[in-house]
This record gives structure tokens, sequence and C-alpha cells, in this order.
């Protein structure tokens, strides 16, 4: 009998890296560089949580630089950003990151990023933290569970994209912080990891999860059970 195949799935924000401050860091560059008051980025910002959306930081400071005719500056702007969030990478990634990258390679595992969010800001970040190396997907829509679903074939197995290297798997593997990342998940053999705390869980991320994923208080805890 030949061995099934996993093909694991890894959430960015908030997941392997701390969104909180990328967010802060990339606030910190543009008010020095340009003139746009923090307190302005902060309220829209804070509008879009709200409505449970992830902001689109990039856009809305590359639009402002456009309104005022200073376009031009956008380039500094994101390479200064890239450039200083590589210098103090690892308080960027959250515990456990590292270890369940090392831990995948490490056993050979197959594995690929999977991020919603506005591809502009999407790209930023995850250059600004290295995994622009990593196969990765950004996604505009945030249902990860139907789009994984539709890679699956009569037999169960899975067809994966060109951008998680084209190949077949037996079961995906997924861990991501949010509820809604899990709807419409494939059933058994597949399984997801729920990496959410309920001490400071966001409203983005409250939801029901099918019986085939288990959550997990941190990143560290699901790398400890799969790792089991
Ligand atoms: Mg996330």
């Amino acid at each position: 009998m030949t061995q099934k195949t996993e093909f694991f799935i890894i959430d960015f924000d908030r997941t392997l890296a701390d969104s909180d401050k990328l967010l802060e860091a990339f606030i910190e560059v543009t008010t020095e560089y340009i003139a746009i008051p923090r307190e302005q980025i902060e309220a829209a910002n804070r509008d879009v949580r709200q409505r449970g959306d992830s902001f689109d930081t990039a856009g809305y400071v590359r639009d402002h630089l456009n309104e005022m005719d200073r376009g031009e500056e956008w380039d500094t702007l994101e390479k200064e950003f890239i450039h200083r969030l590589r210098a103090r990478l690892p308080e960027l990634l959250l515990a456990g990151a590292s270890e369940l990258l090392e831990w995948l390679r490490a056993r050979g595992s197959s594995y690929g990023i999977l991020t919603y969010g506005n591809p502009l800001w999407q790209h930023m970040k995850l250059s600004a933290t290295g995994f622009n190396h990593e196969q990765r997907i950004v996604m505009e829509h945030k249902h990860k569970g139907r789009l994984i679903s539709s890679w699956q074939q009569s037999d169960g197995s899975f067809v994966l994209p060109q951008e998680f290297g084209g190949g077949v798997a037996d079961a995906i593997v997924m861990l991501d912080d949010k509820a809604v990342s899990f709807e419409d998940f494939p059933a058994v053999p597949s399984r997801g990891y729920w990496i959410c705390d309920p001490m400071h869980e966001l409203p983005s991320q409250r939801g029901t999860v099918p019986a085939n994923v288990q959550r997990c208080n941190t990143l560290s805890d699901a790398l400890a059970t799969l790792r089991h």
C-alpha cells in the first residue's frame, strides 16, 4: 500500500505572522515618510475591522499619495517598509511559526501559504517576512474551504493548483485562525487546526468549525499536536 500524501495549507495573518505588528510598522514608516496623520490611517482601519474585513492599508496610503500627486514616492515607501521589517523579523512571527515550517521541511511534507486580503498589502507583508520564497496563493475572498474543496476529484484526491506545485494529495491539513476559513472544508481524511485563543478572540475569528477541525489556542499547541 502506498503512503497517503498530505498537503499542508497554512494561513499567514495571525497564524504565522503578528499582523498587528506588521500594520504598526507600516503606519510608522508611512507617518515618517509622508504627511499622513496616524489617526487618519487608524480610523480607516478601525472602520473596516468592525465590518470583519481586512483593511487595505497599503492601498489606502498609495491612493492618498496619488491624490496628492506624489504617487512616485510609493516605491520608496514600500522598499523602506520591507527593509525595516526584515531587520526585526523574528519578533514579527508568532511563536511556533519557524518551528512549524522547519518541521514540515524536515519530514518532507509539502505545504503552501493560503492568505486572504488585498494583493498589494498581502504581497508586501509576505516579502517583509521572507515568505515570498514559499509557495503561496493570495485570495480576495475569505472562502478558503470552498476553494480547497473545488480541487477535490471524484476519487477523493486533490489536484493542487500550479501555485502549490500542481501535484496530487490524498488529504489537506489546514491551519488557520478564522473559523470562516473552514466553511465547506473537505471531510476526513482532510483535517484542520483552528488556531484561536478564546481569551483574545477577535470578531472576525469567531464561528463554528466542522468536526474534523480541532481548536488550538496557539500555533505551538497545534504543532505539538501534529508532532504527536
Ligand atoms: Mg488569518
